[in-house]
């Protein structure tokens, strides 16, 4: 087949994966505006289209993330991801995301699907085993999984990065590349020890994933349309390609996932990232077994467009890892396109859910209720497609109040209740049509192409703003011609621009279906009619004349300044409450702490130090000699109220001068959360001089 040929070759049907969220935690925005929102405006956008899709996405139960927190919590992995998995369930739902089908990988058939294709990979000699050294936990008596080793970031130095991934600067790590390496479960550092397991050799691989991702060929044919491929994402590949691609072990020491199906791999699991992406083939499996269709076809039909949606933490996994796992199975295609977008931040600040600086969908749809469609809204005009983007509850609250209120729904309100008091609701006929009207009518012709052009392109900010210059169209129509004015003076002209307006108003139910479905349905139960699909957008006639609309209600209403203050007083506080204690400092020997000299003391003297507000002049008396130590606690205690007062005093630090004063050690304080100040004493009667260790 020539190159243009299979360009041009227009998909039988769409098979479109959303990552799958990981099963231990709640949906965030972030989650929401990498992955999701794009994700279902595109398919709903090709059912519109009436073509055929099947929208595959589910929890990703397994993985020791999952065995670890169940252990923190004390309850066992099921009962982990059945919590998350209908949780998350629920909030897509909630916010009309249209997964065909959101499935389990704790899943029978998925358990099966798993086990299967390892084995035809395992026949073909797609791996190698081999034995080699890993961290195990002699307390615990186990290997530990890459998740179970925390330790410093050797690229970036974040400190708790985990054995497979730095969750600060996303790179892929493996567990000996850490900087003192320590278990999660003794929180002592671990020991290696052999064992063996299963590797995809992606170095095999390396020749035809270059040739692939840089030229779209494969086998002697070219696949897809490299221009159509994101920028970011075809250079994150070629950087680990150039960079050497190494075997990666696709099995684990551990007793939660998927068993591995040999008699040599007792007590060994598929690894989370070989499990997880064959999660799509076999959820549309199941799809498929429940709709009378054939899954095959979605999978390995050539005139299939397979499309993976992610962010920028999943790509390599779903243009290098998965394809390898595909290129050698029987039949498979690969993806046509894989746009993973990059990371949304918050108020300015990196989203991070172990500070719990974070927006929860559950918490958004609890708080704004019937506004879902205003979150994907918001989500999808400031979508991370190309470069990190900023949500913020300020420019949340604007697009809502000066786009959906003033522009919209504004329309959309004048034109229904213009329509009420003229006609009764009865669509008034057109009339003669003028230049204005015409250009109007053009540009309505001409807009849903270019929405639909941007979404097949994977530009959903481009689509939504297009889509929105139809409501602006309309506001501006309105505004310029003024029928409330008309009314008085040329009533048959206004039969004509009501009309027209109308026509604007049915194809907003249209076209902005993929983007806010609810308000699409709503709209269109306010204008008395069936939700029409894409083929009809851009049509002048999708209101007759006569037809009768129902009354109108406002879609958008106006969001308070005090509701917006509150999330952003909720945000700050939760995240506090976490971020309060400042992480672990760097680990010492046990050497490096005993050469401290830690005594108990007992202030003798208290004086202010001139012109320093914070500062005390404190004379101890350490049982070895009585010393002069400056403290910065004058905000906290009087002079006289601690005078006597048994203390804890480090004795060898160097001596150093502070506003003049010599200060010989220094005093240990105990600091609340509020930054209260307290002394560290023993809590019995022990004498000056006796040591602390
Ligand atoms: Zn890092």
């Amino acid at each position: 087949m020539t190159i243009l040929n299979q360009l041009l070759k227009v998909p039988k049907r769409h098979t479109i994966t959303a990552a799958l969220p990981y099963a231990n935690g709640p949906i965030h925005l972030g989650h929401l505006a990498g992955v999701y929102i794009s994700a279902d405006i595109y398919a709903r956008f090709l059912r519109s289209n009436k073509e055929d899709v099947a929208f595959i996405c589910g929890s990703d139960e397994h993985g020791a993330a999952i065995t670890l927190r169940a252990k923190k919590e004390g309850k066992s992995p099921k009962e982990i991801v059945d919590i998350y998995h209908s949780s998350n369930k629920e909030v897509f739902e909630k916010l009309g995301v249209s997964f065909d089908i959101y499935d389990r990988t704790s899943d029978e058939l998925h358990h099966q699907t798993a086990k299967e294709l390892f084995l035809e990979l395992e026949c073909k000699g797609a791996f190698v085993k081999k034995e080699s050294e890993q961290y195990y936990d002699p307390d615990f008596k186990q290997f530990l999984a890459d998740r179970y080793i925390s330790g410093t970031c050797p690229k970036c130095n974040a400190e708790n990065a985990y054995g497979d991934q730095c969750e600060k600067c996303g790179s892929a790590l493996s567990p000996t590349e850490l900087i003192n390496p320590k278990s999660t479960l003794s929180g002592k550092v671990p020991k290696l020890k052999k064992t063996t397991h299963w590797y995809l050799p992606l170095e095999r691989h390396e020749k035809w994933l270059k040739d692939w991702i840089n030229k779209g060929d494969y086998k002697g044919e070219t696949l897809h349309d490299v221009k159509t491929w994101k920028n970011q994402v075809i250079g994150q590949c070629m950087s680990w390609i150039n960079s050497g691609l190494q075997p990666r072990a696709i099995t684990r020491d551990l007793d939660w996932g998927v068993k591995v199906p040999l008699k040599d791999g007792d007590g060994k699991v598929l690894y989370v990232w070989f499990d997880a992406p064959i999660g799509y083939i076999s959820a549309t499996k199941k799809w498929a077994n429940e709709n009378g269709k054939n899954w095959e076809e979605y999978w390995k039909g050539n005139d299939t467009n397979l499309v993976h949606f992610l962010a920028k933490d999943n790509i390599v996994f779903h243009t290098i890892i998965f394809p390898a796992i595909l290129s050698e199975l029987e039949g498979f295609i690969l993806p046509k396109n894989v746009p993973a977008n990059e990371f949304l931040n918050l108020e300015g600040q990196k989203l991070s859910t172990s500070r719990n600086w974070a927006v929860w969908a559950n918490d958004y749809l609890n708080d704004f209720i019937g506004k879902e469609d205003v979150l994907r809204y918001v989500l999808c005009s400031i979508a991370p497609e190309n470069k990190d983007s900023d949500f913020s509850w300020k420019d949340f609250q604007a697009r809502n109040n000066n786009e959906l209120c003033s522009i919209y729904g504004n329309f959309v309100n004048r034109s229904l209740v213009l329509t009420q008091k003229y006609y009764a609701g009865k669509v008034p006929g057109l009339g003669e049509l003028n230049a204005l009207d015409q250009n109007v009518l053009e540009e309505l012709k001409e807009i849903p192409k270019q929405v639909e052009k941007d979404i097949r392109a994977f530009r959903f900010r481009d689509a939504l703003s297009s889509a929105m210059s139809l409501a602006r169209l309309g506001n501006k129509y309105l505004a310029e011609t003024e029928p409330w004015k008309l009314i008085k003076t040329n009533p048959e002209r206004v039969k004509t621009i009501m009309n027209i307006s109308l026509q604007i108003t049915a194809n907003l139910t249209i076209i902005f279906e993929p983007f806010m479905p609810k308000k699409s349905t709503e709209l269109a139960k306010l204008l008395n009619i069936d939700l029409k699909k894409w083929n009809n957008a851009g049509k002048e006639n999708l209101i007759s004349e006569g037809h009768q609309i129902n009354n109108p209600i406002i879609l958008f209403t106006k969001i308070e300044d005090v509701d917006i203050e509150k999330q952003i007083e909720k945000l700050k506080s939760s995240s506090q409450k976490k971020s309060k204690f400042s992480p672990m400092k760097d680990e010492i020997t046990f050497d490096e702490f005993s050469k401290m000299d830690i005594r108990v003391g007992v202030i003798k003297a208290a004086d202010k130090v001139e012109k320093a507000d914070k500062l005390l002049k404190l004379t101890v008396d350490t049982g070895i000699d009585i010393r002069t130590v400056v403290s910065g606690i004058a905000e906290h205690f009087k002079p006289e109220d601690i005078i006597g007062k048994t203390v804890s005093v480090l004795l060898n630090l160097a001596p150093r001068k502070i506003r003049g004063v010599e200060s010989q050690g220094m005093i240990l304080m105990a600091e609340s959360e509020d930054g209260e100040l307290s002394f560290v004493s023993p809590s019995k009667a022990i004498k000056a001089g006796n040591t602390i260790r």
